[in-house]
């Protein structure tokens, strides 16, 4: 009897021992399962990081670029210029460059996009030394207008409206926006940048001062009395650079203010707003089609030929001269076949 009773005890004991173990064994593996658990999900995370690391790169490439799937996307800040593209996001990227400099992918630093625009180009000589005709031009190039300064200080008594727009004259094309200012006044660097003109022009700009800023655009400042910066000089968006003038081929004080980009002028006025002195937006994108669509105008403008008449000239004269009628040096000069045509006076028979 005593005999099976230690029997069973020890069977108890036994099987109770074996459930022991198996538990622990379950809830050790259970523990471990949910360690490979959260390390893969860490892998996952920092693969997820090194993806938006190499996104935000590429989103940096595509500055100038614009082919990135997001840079389709509707913005309401670039409505303003009309286009359908998206401008960048400017991101500050502080990490170090990492391995793949060398590889296929690679950071270029668009945070001065004119270097990559202008490369080694930089002379004093030559207005515009890149010769670069407009149908050359990048597609779509994104400037950043952000830190944008009105280029005249307003004086109390000065009125610093636009005296003449972009755009054709009588005779000559205007690549410049004109703003009214009393001799003296302030003449401001538009942006960030380098000096890379100062310059006089007697029959011409008068004395005038030719910026290279950073987003890659390049500012023409001309009619000054006094230029006060020397060429490689660098300057800040808002910093004097000269005083407003008369100098040159002006009728009056004002300042000549041109945009150009890659040598090619245009008007300012597509990113200025001139009602308020602003930027109408924190980008810009030059289009050969949107930014440079007075070229037409201008290659028509090119081909119009003026004669000066001398003493003793006929309209029937002229004609003969260049090959056309009289009907059309009048229909082209809004004159009549009885118009006296004096001496001096230009006569446009193309
Ligand atoms: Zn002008």
């Amino acid at each position: 009897m005593i005999m099976r009773l230690q029997r069973i005890i020890l069977i108890t004991i036994i099987f109770l021992a074996t459930t022991l173990v198996t538990t622990q064994g379950a809830t050790s593996s259970a523990a471990r399962k949910s360690t490979v658990t959260s390390v893969s999900k860490s892998k996952k995370h920092s693969t997820k990081k090194h993806k938006s690391k190499k996104r935000s790169k590429k989103k940096k490439h595509n500055v100038n670029k614009k082919t990135s799937s997001e840079a389709t996307k509707k913005d309401e800040n670039v409505n303003v210029n009309k286009q359908s593209q998206t401008p960048p996001v400017y991101e500050v990227v502080t990490e170090e460059k990492s391995e793949d400099t060398f590889g296929e992918d690679i950071d270029i630093d668009f945070d001065v996009p004119s270097e990559e625009l202008y490369g080694f180009s930089w002379t004093s000589e030559f207005l515009n030394p890149y010769k670069i005709k407009i149908n050359d031009l990048p597609d779509s190039t994104w400037i950043d207008c952000r830190g944008f300064v009105f280029p005249v200080v307003k004086s109390a008594a000065a009125n610093n409206h636009v005296t003449s727009n972009f755009g054709a004259r009588r005779r000559r094309y205007h690549y410049g926006t004109d703003i009214g200012l009393k001799v003296g006044d302030s003449v401001v660097s538009s942006f960030a940048g380098t000096v890379r003109i100062v310059e006089y022009e007697a029959r011409g700009y008068g004395h005038y001062i030719v910026i290279r800023h950073n987003n890659g655009l390049e500012t023409l400042y001309a009619h000054l009395s006094k230029p006060l910066v020397r060429v490689n000089q660098e300057v800040t968006a808002g910093q004097l650079i000269g005083l407003g003038g008369s100098t040159g081929r002006s009728t009056g004080p004002h300042l000549h203010f041109e945009f150009r980009f890659l040598g090619n002028a245009f008007n300012t006025g597509k990113i200025i707003d001139y009602s308020t002195e602003r930027c109408f937006a924190d980008s810009y994108c030059i289009t050969k089609s949107e930014t440079f669509r007075h070229k037409a105008d201008v290659e028509r403008f090119n081909q119009m030929k003026y004669h000066r008449v001398r003493h003793g000239e006929t309209l029937s004269y002229i004609a003969k001269r260049y090959g056309t009628t009289v009907k059309r040096i009048c229909r082209l000069n809004h004159i009549s076949r009885t118009t006296v045509i004096r001496p001096g006076r230009s006569i446009r028979y193309r």
